[in-house]
């Protein structure tokens, strides 16, 4: 029999309980046991949902009170020594600690490292090894909620990140290889499974992401090790080894040949890889085939599922498979039913977590009753798969024409740089070391409260208006006293940096409720993309020229650039990235020729999130770079070489990219870099990068506000590797997070910095 499961569900509750329980917990506003209660609450519904739905098996210990990697690392006892961790099991205190830190009765310990999940927007807490790490078994909560479930009368699969991974995704203190603990962090592991096994449970899921990356010899050997171990502590309980987010490729002979009793593999992001693994596959291992997509919000496909599940059962019986989601459905919003308000035809086209279980269960249940058995759930799938095809409301002509008459010229300036730079300079005047800012100044209570009251319908499209220009016009006389050379108008209009362009392009619905946790209590809600992306109206020209009229000096104009802007949105299915991407990049290449034409002198295009979609696997970032680099060149080289174009990115490994992202050609790139204190121009020893760039000197993810004295050090830093005559002075990002009270004196001190900078310096910007 196929069995329908699941790999992990949604913990942050249908309106977001647990957020708003753990936030009024921290503020004292709430017990420790009312937050557990609500905890447990939350776990015993999901449990319940999905024996509602019909699944075989339901994971457990998936749910989290902040993240799955924290709760691993109090599980084996791994506790960085400032917290002065001594022994026995972590409580509630040391687990809020480490992942938020604790600042109180004198006590100041920073909180652990947060780093991205993979290719997600999820973020984990980095397990930290000391040089003597030891690991003890410090945690009950594995045990405690798989009983909690059978209590309740539910049998489930308790889920653990597997040894390999989690040592993998951990940092030592001195950059040695963390595959060496493996030894002393496998009798932990050995000891829990057995005791799962002594609790009487059938399977476990072992979470290994990293079997699906590109691997070193270490972690190759670590697997193999692992396992054997792993295999010999079970007892009679059986093991199911997970991947996700990638195919097996070159890891398929490891994966496929270690000692468990079962392999998921992720046939939404790799599906060619099913015949491999089905031949590889030794004879009684069962293979759990990820074809519900755990990342993507669109309904399944089940014709197309059943034939790749009929490939399986006919290869290796139907007594060896299972059907799974891709991955957890951590990364999905909960449940469609809750958007009474969206468009009813495109919300006909999705599913979301609780959706997606039903789908589960139907393909399972097609394999084992006959198709006849779930006939009207297969007309109902391909009829919308039909309607997906054809329908207008998804398919533009006008866009698809455009895309298909696009030239190579389209992507390239008119000039190369220096002759740009110069009918630039002479139409700007810039001084040396000229200050901006990134673009957004505080989003005070004033600005959200109007927006609110707008939305809610209580303040005119007048008066709202009327409100952010009142804001726009204090920004501009605001960086006019403190003497900013390029001015920005302050972002007060925009919600968020996609979500503002979203909601005006056409191919983009947005859900009320489709909140997915990006950390701890933090969620996000991505705007969804379910067309071709067409741009019907100017979005930013009104406020950008309002902007600029009010001053003499230049004002820069904001745009996000497409690539952010397909990587913070829920992506369609039918079309690649790729093809996503080049439309969005046309809806901003209208925006920025209509921003010119409207006489502003310079554009910025933010692609805060280019790292974001670099591919997991090496091999696959050639080709990775060069769409995005068109893109962007295509949604930027329409303008006159007088009209000069920047970009900004806020991260700062890029050293490995440095080289692309020189290939964007634009004419002034920002950067974060005060947070490494200038770590990242080390990419410029080495890398002449040939436009102009502004490393940030104010780290604005402080409330700190940093001295001139310290902003001109970090100035001289980056002179020392970029000729000054192209250096800029900005902030590494938008204010947009901070007060006023903060950051009136750091910028005061920036632009000190960099008159400083320009009184000593005997070069000029030359025309
Ligand atoms: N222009 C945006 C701002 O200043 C850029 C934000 C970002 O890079 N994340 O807010
Ligand atoms: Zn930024």
């Amino acid at each position: 029999m196929v069995l329908a499961t699941n790999l992990g569900y949604p913990r942050i509750g249908p309106k977001r309980e647990l957020k708003k329980a753990l936030e009024a917990y921290w503020k004292d506003e709430l017990s420790k046991d009312e937050l557990l209660n609500t905890a447990k609450d939350l776990r015993m519904a999901n449990w319940k949902t999905q024996k509602a739905a019909g699944l075989n098996h339901i994971p457990s210990n998936d749910f989290s009170l902040y993240d799955q990697i924290l709760d691993m690392s109090c599980l084996l006892g791994c506790i960085p020594e400032r917290y002065d961790w001594n022994g026995g099991n972590v409580d509630l205190d040391l687990y809020f600690a480490m992942a938020r830190g604790i600042q109180k009765d004198g006590k100041d310990v920073i909180a652990c490292e947060m780093t991205k999940w993979f290719d997600t927007n999820y973020h984990y807490l980095v397990p930290e090894f000391e040089e003597h790490q030891v690991f003890t078994l410090s945690s009950t909560k594995i045990f405690d909620q798989y009983q909690e479930a059978k209590d309740a009368g539910i049998e489930t699969r308790p889920v653990l990140v597997g040894p390999v991974t989690y040592l993998a995704l951990g940092k030592t203190h001195d950059e040695s290889d963390p595959m060496a603990l493996l030894p002393k962090l496998l009798p932990v592991y050995e000891e829990i499974l057995t005791r799962l096994d002594k609790a009487g449970c059938g399977w476990v899921q072992i979470d290994e992401p990293y079997l699906a990356m590109d691997l070193t010899e270490a972690q190759k050997d670590a697997y193999t090790q692992a396992y054997i171990g792993l295999n010999a502590a079970r007892g009679d309980m059986k093991l199911l080894v997970t991947t996700y987010f990638e195919g097996l490729r070159d890891n398929l002979e490891l994966a496929t040949s270690l000692p468990v009793q079962g392999l998921h593999i992720d046939l939404r992001r790799a599906p060619d890889q099913l015949n491999d693994v089905l031949s590889k596959l030794d004879d009684n291992k069962i293979l759990s085939l990820g074809l519900v997509d755990g990342r993507l919000i669109w309904k399944n496909n089940l014709r197309e599922s059943l034939d790749i599940l009929k490939t399986a059962t006919d290869k290796i019986g139907s007594d060896r498979v299972m059907v799974a989601p891709s991955c957890s459905l951590l990364h999905v919003p909960i449940d469609l039913e809750l958007e009474e308000k969206m468009d009813p035809q495109i919300r006909n086209w999705m599913a979301f977590a609780k959706q997606k279980l039903d789908e589960i269960t139907t393909l399972a249940q097609a394999a084992n009753e006959g198709e006849a058995s779930v006939q009207d759930k297969l007309d109902s799938s391909a009829k919308i798969t039909e309607e997906r095809k054809t329908s207008e409301r998804i398919h533009n002509k006008a866009v698809q024409e455009r895309i298909n008459s696009l030239t190579s010229e389209m992507r390239a300036r008119k000039s190369s740089y220096p002759p740009r730079a110069a009918v630039q300079q002479e139409r700007l005047k810039l001084p040396m070391y000229p200050t901006t800012t990134i673009g957004s100044f505080p989003q005070t209570q004033d600005i959200r409260k109007a927006r609110a009251s707008y939305k809610k319908g209580t303040m005119s499209e007048g008066d709202y208006k009327q409100a952010m220009k009142d804001e726009i016009e204090y920004c501009v006389r605001y960086q006019e006293k403190i003497d900013i050379d390029v001015l920005v108008h302050g972002e007060a209009e925009r919600n968020d940096m996609v979500e503002y362009f979203g909601e005006q392009l056409d191919g983009y619905i947005f859900s009320k409720l489709g909140w997915v946790q990006s950390y701890g209590s933090r969620c996000v809600k991505p705007p969804i993309i379910y067309g071709d992306i067409s741009r019907p109206n100017p979005m930013t020209v009104e406020w950008s020229t309002f902007a600029q009229d009010l001053t003499d000096r230049p004002m820069k104009a904001m745009l996000t650039g497409p690539i952010t802007i397909l990587m913070w949105s829920f992506k369609r299915d039918d079309i690649s990235w790729e093809d996503s991407a080049r439309q969005i990049a046309l809806a901003i290449r209208d925006e920025v020729a209509d921003l010119e034409k409207a006489g502003i002198a310079i554009i910025q295009v933010d692609e805060a999130a280019i790292r974001e979609g670099l591919p997991l696997r090496k091999a696959d970032r050639p080709n990775y770079y060069d769409w995005t680099v068109d893109c962007f060149k295509l949604s930027t080289a329409c303008v006159e070489d007088e009209t000069q174009i920047h970009t900004h990115m806020c991260y700062s490994e890029f050293n490995d990219m440095i080289e692309k992202i020189a290939e964007l050609d634009a004419d002034v790139i920002s950067i974060e870099t005060s947070r490494s204190q200038m770590e990242l121009l080390d990419a410029f020893v080495d890398f002449k990068y040939p436009n102009e760039i502004g490393p940030g000197v104010y780290d604005i993810h402080s409330p700190r506000i940093p001295g001139k004295e310290e902003m001109v050090g970090l100035l001289q830093k980056a002179a020392k590797v970029i000729p000054e005559e192209r250096l800029w002075v900005n902030p590494d990002c938008g204010l947009k997070t901070r007060g006023w009270p903060e950051v009136r004196p750091a910028l005061e001190n920036m632009v000190a910095a960099a008159k400083e900078m320009r009184n000593k310096t005997q070069k000029t910007k030359a025309a």
